[in-house]
């Protein structure tokens, strides 16, 4: 179930919520006022954090088997 971030209209708080594909905006609430008057962000960090974190030790593997190939 993917993770989207939603920022509070009311007081402006950002808070993180899970939410399914197929479930509305509907029924969010700011835990920091208790406001429904949320919008959903982009949440553009979550592929970021996930494609930084499978890269490196896809380089490092092949890193070091290719040098060691070559000597
Ligand atoms: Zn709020």
């Amino acid at each position: 179930m993917p993770m989207y971030e939603f920022r509070c209209r009311e007081c402006g708080a950002r808070f993180e919520e899970l939410r399914g594909l197929n479930e509305p905006d509907a029924g969010v609430e700011c835990p920091k006022c208790g406001g429904g008057r949320v919008e959903r962000l982009l949440s553009s960090f979550a592929t970021s954090a996930t494609s930084a974190a499978s890269s490196p030790s896809g380089s490092s593997s092949g890193g070091s088997c290719g040098p060691r190939g070559f000597s």
